[in-house]
């Protein structure tokens, strides 16, 4: 259902590339305020794939109840339990209470892009299996050519299609320039639930490396595998499934535990996670008439509370766009209103690959101890509020009270 609160005279078509967490979350804000969306995805359909990303603070909660979904992201939520490390024995070294790795709410990346589809697909104009090939601006507009639909212009084009844009290569250059790698790669996949795990999760490190086999949501059938591990920069064709496969496969080598049937599980699966843990870092997130939104922008990784900010961000963006005079303004009022919580949650991020998997024995013993003193009472109250202070770094203008004042007015 499309509400307008009001129809912006500047820029009322905008076209977004990329269907995850940042493009339809700001398609359902504009398509609100009145602006004509179209998202275009490079996949053939919605990606289902992906960990469960967790909500936590005030402002994530408050742009989801704006939004309308808290109930139902509470109502499709994860329900992880105690999670443990283990060593390559099997003897559990420390176990963590779930409130530690996930958030106020979590929920599966897959089904969060679920919901803002399922809330967006009647008002927004949704184009699977494309991808932008140029993008020209003129004075007024800016000209689009797609691999496979017919040229289009557009007022705005939005960037949100992760951390290796194709908008942001194309109007900001190569992602060399931007992309920061912190020293660690992730990967993730689906293996049958041999463990018999029940919403709960076991970690294995070895030094520079962590592995972990988890059953979020109790399905007897699935487990998740997360892989964590240090690594310089790699060159591998992000294209080639099988290239990847065989880099983890190298990496766990050798290693005890569960881990030889966590690799059969590898060479089986069709679907696979794999990235740098990395993070873009932009001086400015736009040019003209082009804007870049979630990971694109500022993808944070690991621990960053990337779906976090891209809802939250693209909160902002549409306000911006829907209460600025012009799409100059709008644009600079958005930066100025998100850069410092940015880098907040990129700075507590930082360390995210090494705590998962810690560089030497010694280190991991010295991790294992940190978690055995955070769950003491008194420090994971501590802790909450260091994890929260980041995720909380926004004060939110209330911009549909804002149009719907403008609106009565009129
Ligand atoms: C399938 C999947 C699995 C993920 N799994 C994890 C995970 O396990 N751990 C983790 O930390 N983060 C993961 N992420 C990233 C996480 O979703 C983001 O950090 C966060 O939610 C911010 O989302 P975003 O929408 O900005 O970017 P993303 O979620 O990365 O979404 C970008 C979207 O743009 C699309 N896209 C890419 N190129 C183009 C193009 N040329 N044209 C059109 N569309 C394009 C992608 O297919 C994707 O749908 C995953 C993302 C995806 C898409």
């Amino acid at each position: 259902m499309t509400e307008n609160l009001r129809i912006p005279q500047h820029a009322r078509t905008v076209l977004i590339s990329g269907a995850s967490i940042a493009g339809p979350s700001l398609a359902y804000w504009l398509s609100r305020y009145g602006y004509a969306v179209t998202v275009v995805e490079k996949a053939p359909k919605l990606r289902e794939g992906g960990f469960a990303v967790d909500f936590r603070g005030d402002a994530h909660r408050t742009v989801l109840e704006r939004m309308g979904m808290w109930e139902e992201i509470h109502r499709r939520q994860t329900h992880m339990g105690v999670q443990s490390f283990v060593d390559e024995a099997g003897a559990e070294q420390v176990s963590v209470p779930a409130e530690f790795m996930s958030g106020d709410v979590e929920i599966f990346r897959g089904e969060l892009s679920k919901i803002l589809y399922e809330r967006t697909r009647n008002s927004v104009e949704y184009i699977f299996g494309d991808s932008i090939t140029s993008l020209e601006e003129t004075a007024d507009e800016v000209r689009v050519t797609f691999e496979r639909t017919a040229p289009r212009s557009y007022d705005l084009v939005v960037g949100a299609d992760g951390l290796h844009s194709h908008v942001r290569r194309l109007a900001f250059g190569d992602e060399s320039l931007f992309l920061r790698h912190l020293g660690h790669y992730v990967a993730g996949y689906d293996v049958p639930n041999d463990l018999g795990l029940d919403r709960t999760a076991r970690w294995l490190n070895a030094p520079g490396r962590g592995v972990s086999v988890n059953n979020y949501d109790g399905d007897p059938a699935r487990a998740g595998v997360s892989m964590v591990f240090a690594s310089p920069e790699l060159t591998y064709d992000r294209r080639d499934i099988a290239a990847q496969k065989r880099i983890l496969a190298e990496q766990y080598a050798g290693l005890g535990w569960e881990v030889p049937r966590l690799l059969k599980g590898l060479e089986e699966t069709e679907e696979l996670y794999f990235d740098a843990i990395a993070q873009v870092r932009m001086d400015r997130w736009s040019k003209g008439r082009v804007v870049l939104l979630g990971d694109a922008g500022y993808g944070a990784t690991m621990g960053g509370m990337g779906t976090g900010l891209a809802v939250v961000c693209a909160y902002v963006l549409a306000g911006e766009l829907a209460t600025q005079r012009d799409h100059r303004a709008a644009f600079a009022g958005y930066e100025a209103e998100i850069r410092e919580f940015v880098m907040g949650c990129q700075k507590t991020a930082e360390g995210a690959g090494g705590f998962l998997a810690p560089p030497t024995e010694k280190k991991i013993r010295t991790r294992n101890f940190t978690y055995r003193m955070l769950t003491s009472k008194v420090m994971s109250g501590i802790l909450a509020k260091l994890t929260v202070k980041a995720a909380n770094n926004i004060k939110l203008k209330d911009y549909p009270a804002q149009l719907a004042s403008v609106r009565a007015a009129a």
